[in-house]
């Protein structure tokens, strides 16, 4: 007998890796990478500002852009924000190579941002089960930056499709962003699960989209609801495991 549920899709950030002892730290997450990026220009001879400054500027830029992507769901653009930066920093921005500025960047896991205690177990037995297996994140890096995270935490051969929303042209609640990562699944939504931390964006999407939404609410998290409703909620990873099974029950009894 085939199973209905046949892809389990995730958000990546508070979903599969813990937040909670970090915090969405400018200094934390973005500067340390900044500063490798500048010291890359400066060594190239480019008159790049101050670090302070440029980080500020860059910071400005971040913010703006996320405030209009939040109004038009069309995705930032890491490559674009730099050029930006570039550009508002006084430097010949057609003159850097994108591409080499970064690699520079070096993105690496965050310190201290680690897999939830379940995370590995949870999708290894999804794997196992034979459940397709994709990821989703509003993260304006292109998924090869984010793959460097995946790599490190021993994540990165569970999945059969990743998708960041710099790449997909959209971000989540948008309903293209889930069509893209079903095609990439050869999936259909019906066929589907998305699990997510927020509420406005994972489970309002994932609703839209008609998938099976699952909000991941752990402890450390206090997304408010408002008026969006998941067909389920759990608190931890491993909970997913007999909620699949329910389903498929589920289902079964409805035949
Ligand atoms: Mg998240």
């Amino acid at each position: 007998m085939s199973r209905r549920i046949e892809a389990v899709i995730f958000d990546f950030d508070d979903t599969l890796i813990d937040w909670s002892a970090v915090g969405e730290s400018f200094e934390v997450v973005v500067r340390p990478h900044l500063d490798k990026l500048r010291t890359h220009l400066v060594q190239l001879g480019h008159p790049v500002p101050a670090g302070d400054h440029f980080a500020a500027t860059y910071r400005q830029i971040i913010i703006s852009a996320w405030d209009r992507a939040k109004k038009t769901w069309r995705s930032v653009r890491f490559d674009n924000c730099l050029h930006e930066l570039f550009t508002r920093s006084g430097l010949d921005a057609a003159a850097i190579d994108l591409d080499a500025a970064m690699r520079a960047y070096d993105w690496r896991p965050i310190p201290n941002v680690v897999l939830y205690d379940d995370t590995l177990t949870v999708l290894q037995t999804l794997r196992r089960q034979n459940y397709k297996l994709g990821l989703v994140t509003n993260s304006m890096l292109p998924m090869w930056m984010r793959d460097i995270e995946l790599e490190a935490y021993g994540l990165l051969p569970l999945f059969d499709a990743r998708l960041t929303s710099g790449d997909a042209g959209y971000i989540k609640p948008h309903t293209a962003i889930y069509e893209r990562i079903l095609d990439l699944l050869e999936t259909s939504a019906e066929r589907a699960v998305f699990v997510g931390d927020r509420p406005q964006n994972d489970i309002a999407g994932a609703n839209a989209s008609g998938l099976t939404s699952v909000l991941m609410d752990p402890p450390h998290l206090n997304h408010k609801l408002d008026d969006v409703q998941p067909d389920y909620t759990i608190t931890q990873l491993s909970e997913l495991l007999p909620l699949l099974a329910e389903l498929e029950c589920r289902d079964r009894d409805r035949v």
